[in-house]
């Protein structure tokens, strides 16, 4: 890994984003880079901790990454960068122009099945590095899951909101891994013609 670049980790939930993140950057703390792992503050779901498999990392909650411009950082990470807004990745920006490593980690894939802007602009950045990562679909178990079927009341939600809408993790929703062949959009895949 290049010592001053941006590393991207996406994929469904459950596609093991977070134990990725926590393999990169656990190492840290027996180093003296100066590191911090950001997460959105609406990010409510296990405060501070992060891979379901146990596997956990400090982490700072923050409603703007401009937060992590206020000190000399060698390496910053985000987790759930999907949560972060647009401009927070104009911040990005900014700590790989001054020399700090990034590795954000998140959901690619909004719940029309369409990039999460902060997600897109990010891979504008132009990543040294851009792992896709897979799930176990929760349908029908194959390991293809590539989108995170947001639903209602256990049914598909299939409302279009707005681009890019993070659709809150408290309980309102449940979400599950799903493949191609199974996931629910509010705009089905139309033939060309
Ligand atoms: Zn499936």
């Amino acid at each position: 890994m290049s010592p001053v670049d941006l590393t991207v980790i996406l994929g469904p939930m459950k596609s093991g984003k977070s134990l990725e993140l926590v393999s990169l950057l656990s190492p840290l703390q027996y180093t003296d880079a100066r590191h911090r792992v950001f997460q959105s503050a609406r990010h409510v779901r296990d405060a501070g901790v992060m891979s379901r498999s146990g596997a956990a990392l400090a982490t700072v909650k923050t409603t703007s990454l401009a937060t992590a411009l206020d000190e000399e950082l060698d390496v910053v990470g985000i987790d759930e960068v999907h949560m972060f807004a647009l401009a927070d990745m104009e911040v990005v920006r900014l700590l790989l122009a001054r020399g700090t490593r990034v590795v954000a980690a998140g959901i690619d894939l909004d719940h029309r099945g369409e990039l999460f802007a902060p997600v897109r602009a990010l891979l504008e950045l132009g990543p040294a590095s851009v792992t896709y990562r897979r799930a176990v679909c929760d349908r029908c178990r194959g390991f293809s899951a590539v989108y995170t079927q947001v639903l209602e009341h256990g049914e598909p939600f299939l409302r279009e909101l707005a681009p890019s809408t993070a659709l809150p993790d408290d309980g309102t929703y449940t979400y599950e891994a799903r493949c191609r062949a199974c996931v629910a959009l509010p705009r089905p895949l139309a033939v060309p013609r």
